[in-house]
């Protein structure tokens, strides 16, 4: 008989979104040998909705996740769900890649958030689902220019886009700091930890079987297949799937060496008074300004505002970002007056220099979407259906995100949480454009 997830696997973050979500499906340890299409290490986004995609297509997937179904980035992060990256704009992208791969990723992008939203609608997916849209507001007036650029190459691409003027950014947010926004019609919010859940639910409903407190400590080639092993078990695949991200242990020793993490910090205030929640982000959107230093804005289904940031510094960083978090919100948001904060976690950030996502093939019939660089919600919900075209035969190069060599950096990604550092460098420039 398969033991129940046991009392040693980690437990959520202590957040927000843990104490809010309903509860996950059921799920249990692996015991057993197993033989599957598809082997998939990872239960966040990415992994179970590539699950949830094969196994509506009749493809029998299995995935072993090492704690709990989202575990990682995908049950720690602000729940905004985007539509492009936080750097590399169309344009970019297309001289970057070329043509037709550069124009593949762009629309794989634009489409990602709608696809996340249609995908929660179709299962039918409670997690305080909110699409009405995201908004890049402009913190000095000469990000304009960016955004202007920005909404052009966005609206030649028909992505659902405008531009709003202060006025009208300043309305939807409730406040006066902002001198117009990007405004993306198909963005918006979710409890993030209830999107994974619930994605694992409905995968399961379709037919994947879904494993948690189930770590995959060696993967091998034997016989022309994929075998994963865990504790107390093994699956048999002609294909793997790694959708470890910023979470990629020692496992694939070269994948981890081409990532930097980041740590970054979540938090959220207690309910806000009514008369103040009516006048904090009346729009009820997403919000991310066009500081380096990212400035995210968004409130849960309590009024609670719900805002992160990363320290440059990687030191004592529990006791120090109470403070500065709080000052933040009275940058933004000074009428509220109580700015204590209810919940504060953090989560890991997978980074790469030049700050673009990419699928690599590790190997005959094993892949690894990876480094989403803090945009990985709807990117990981669509990469599941990039995914299963991939177990159906479509080539790893023909993805909506570029597939490219494995370039391990181990000078990098030794830097780990050292590299926020460079976060001082944004700020100036942030105060200088
Ligand atoms: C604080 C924070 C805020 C963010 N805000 C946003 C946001 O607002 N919008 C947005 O789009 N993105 C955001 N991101 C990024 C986003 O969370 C990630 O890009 C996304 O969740 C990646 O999903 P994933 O499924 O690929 O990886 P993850 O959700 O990280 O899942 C990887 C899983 O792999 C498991 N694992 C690792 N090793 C093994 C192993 N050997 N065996 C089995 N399992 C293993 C881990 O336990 C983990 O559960 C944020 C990230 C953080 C940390």
């Amino acid at each position: 008989m398969a033991a129940a997830a046991s009392k040693t696997v980690p437990a959520h973050a202590p957040s927000l979104w843990a104490a809010t979500a309903p509860p996950p499906p059921p799920t249990t340890g692996l015991q057993e040998s197993l033989q599957a299409d598809v082997v998939i290490i990872g239960g966040g986004v990415t992994g179970l909705s590539t699950a949830l995609h094969m196994a509506e297509r009749g493809i029998s997937a299995v995935v072993l996740e090492a704690a709990r179904t989202g575990f990682g980035g995908s049950g720690r992060n602000s729940g905004h769900i985007i539509p492009t990256l936080a750097a590399g704009d169309p344009d970019a992208l297309v001289a970057k890649f070329g043509g037709d791969a550069g124009e593949r990723m762009v629309a794989f992008l634009r489409d990602s958030a709608a696809l996340t939203f249609e995908l929660i609608k179709r299962h039918n997916i409670d997690c305080d689902a909110v699409q009405n849209g995201w908004a890049q507001p402009a913190h000095r007036p000469s990000r304009m220019k960016l955004l202007e650029k920005r909404y052009g190459e966005w609206s030649r691409r028909q992505a659902r886009t405008e531009m709003l003027d202060a006025g009208q950014i300043g309305a939807l947010l409730g406040t006066g700091v902002y001198h117009g926004a990007l405004f993306m019609h198909t963005g918006g919010h979710v409890n993030p930890l209830a999107l994974a859940q619930g994605i694992a639910t409905a995968a399961i409903g379709q037919g994947a079987k879904v494993f948690t407190g189930s770590p995959a400590l060696t993967v091998a080639r034997d016989g022309g297949k994929w075998r994963v092993t865990t504790p107390s078990g093994q699956v048999t695949a002609e294909r793997l799937v790694v959708a470890t991200n910023a979470y990629t242990g020692a496992l694939i020793p070269a994948l981890a060496r081409t990532l930097v993490r980041i740590i970054n910090y979540q938090v959220s205030t207690h309910p806000l008074p009514d008369a103040v929640a009516a006048t904090v982000m009346p729009g009820d959107i997403a919000s991310s300004d066009t500081q380096r230093d990212l400035y995210p804005f968004r409130k849960d289904r309590a009024q609670r505002l719900v805002t992160g940031a990363t320290l440059a510094l990687p030191l004592n960083m529990d006791a120090r970002i109470r403070p500065w978090i709080a000052e933040r919100i009275g940058n933004v948001f000074p009428q509220i007056e109580d700015r204590r904060l209810e919940y504060v976690w953090n989560g890991r950030i997978a980074m790469t220099p030049n700050r673009l996502p990419r699928v690599h093939e590790i190997g005959p019939g094993a892949i690894t979407p990876i480094a989403y660089n803090g945009r990985g919600m709807a990117m990981g919900v669509a990469m599941g259906r990039e995914l299963a075209d991939w177990a159906e035969g479509k080539p790893a190069d023909a993805l909506g995100l570029p597939k490219m060599e494995i370039q391990p950096r181990p000078l990098l990604s030794a830097l780990g949480g050292w590299a926020q550092a460079a976060l001082v460098r944004y700020r100036q420039l942030d105060r200088r454009d």
